[in-house]
């Protein structure tokens, strides 16, 4: 597989050097080079998830990866479903947050730990990612034990909920949690000043397991095809997908699936308060504001850095910019969205509430909806309990690590800071 800096289309690498480095130089993002679409959708769509997984990301990746090795590395990462649950008659939950820290980002986060452990053949590398909240847990998790690779997480401090902190905070060993004083794009901005220094980037051999990098992206491509194979055989071409949005890698990743020859109708690009991207669409002008704390803190973003890869989509032809919309839900609306799903007999968080929301406001009479369950109720408990006046029970990954103690430093919002920390515990 090829992939292509969209800022400089001189720097071409293979997948394992996309995967190794993150981010291309200019700190641009790597994006196929072409995307062969399936023949056969129906005979893909027909096999087992796991079989099916390995033919969607072989059919992305190529040879570069042995089958027998790209077998073996999606078997260990996918080890839970993504079941399908009606809601109401026409619309969907795709519930993806089965995994060990209960959000969509087991799938990419543990597929990528995979890949790198098994192309890195011991060489040390070190993880630096920011987090808004599920990265940091699904990442860490997804690397915990792996000998020669050091993660650092830089997580905006008092921003994500306490029981999301400590799914990451609480495992030590080679997860190394920074609490920054800030908010999520500050954490960005630190990380990508890291990728910006050689004497750390190559002094450390830094990789960023953010949303950008190649291979989380491809692995969600998954479980879109795993949606599809799940509805009713009559709605399989009627799909629109309603995709809560913060950095934009799940859209991304569903337009990838398309761009497969998956039948996705359209999709709806669903944010909070955050909207840059749903004002884009309605007025083309691109204009961020200051990050604003919603009770969907995962999607607080207003400078989504997934965005040129949707772009690049649209522009070299793979999706039609008709088939994206975008809705914005408020904070009041993200509450009725969460009690009318409880009254449908569905208890959900402010994430998925607000893909049910956007869906339901535009779905036609002939469509079917599919809505990304993109996290466990129990990881936004305080705020479920809240809304819904009702209690939630913990499931067993998280209750297990109320009680551990919290390994995470609090620094200062300042790249200097951040260096020096990094090169203290990593010397
Ligand atoms: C990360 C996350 C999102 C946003 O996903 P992006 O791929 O960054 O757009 C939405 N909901 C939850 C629960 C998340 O953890």
């Amino acid at each position: 597989m090829n992939l292509v800096n969209l800022k400089d289309a001189s720097d071409k690498v293979n997948f394992a050097e996309a995967v190794k480095k993150g981010l291309g130089k200019n700190q641009g993002l790597y994006f196929p080079e072409e995307i062969i679409p399936f023949e056969n959708i129906d005979e893909v769509l027909a096999l087992p998830f796991v079989e099916r997984s390995i033919r969607i990301l072989k059919q992305l990746i190529g040879d570069e990866l042995p089958e027998e090795l790209l077998s073996k590395i999606v078997t260990t990462a996918f080890q839970f479903g993504a079941p399908l649950v009606s809601v109401t008659e026409n619309i969907y939950s795709l519930e993806l947050f089965h995994g060990p820290t209960l959000a969509f980002k087991d799938f990419g986060g543990r597929f990528m730990a995979q890949v790198l452990a098994n192309i890195s053949k011991g060489e040390p590398i070190t993880i630096l990612t920011a987090t808004s909240g599920d990265t940091g847990a699904a990442v860490a998790h997804a690397f915990h034990g792996i000998n020669n690779i050091q993660v650092v997480i830089l997580y905006p401090k008092g921003k994500i909920s306490p029981l999301q902190a400590k799914l990451f905070t609480t495992l030590g060993g080679n997860i190394h949690t920074v609490a920054i004083e800030g908010d999520f794009d500050g954490c960005q901005q630190l990380v990508k000043a890291a990728f910006d220094d050689p004497e750390v980037r190559d002094g450390l051999h830094l990789n960023s397991a953010n949303s950008i990098n190649i291979s989380r992206l491809l692995a969600q491509v998954c479980y879109y095809f795993e949606a599809v194979a799940q509805l009713p055989k009559k709605q399989q071409d009627k799909a629109v997908f309603s995709i809560p949005s913060g950095n934009f890698g799940n859209l991304t990743a569903g337009m990838i699936g398309k761009s497969l020859g998956l039948p996705i109708k359209r999709f709806i690009a669903a944010t909070n308060l955050n909207d840059t991207v749903p004002r884009y669409l309605k007025t083309g002008e691109w204009t961020p504001k200051s990050t604003i704390a919603t009770i969907s803190n995962a999607m607080d973003v207003s400078q989504p850095n997934n965005w040129p890869r949707i772009e690049a989509l649209i522009e070299q032809g793979y999706i039609d910019k008709d088939s994206l919309i975008g809705e914005a839900v408020d904070e009041e609306y993200t509450q009725v969205a969460m009690r009318q799903l409880a009254s449908l007999g569905y208890v959900s968080e402010p994430h998925a509430a607000i893909g049910y929301r956007s869906l339901s406001r535009s779905l036609a009479g002939d469509e079917v909806g599919v809505f990304l369950g993109t996290a466990h109720p129990a990881k936004f408990r305080e705020t479920v309990e809240n809304v819904l006046g009702q209690p939630i029970s913990l499931p067993q990954p998280l209750a297990d690590c109320v009680g551990k103690p919290d390994f995470s430093v609090d620094i200062e919002n300042s790249y200097e800071a951040l260096k020096s920390h990094m090169f203290s515990i990593l010397k």
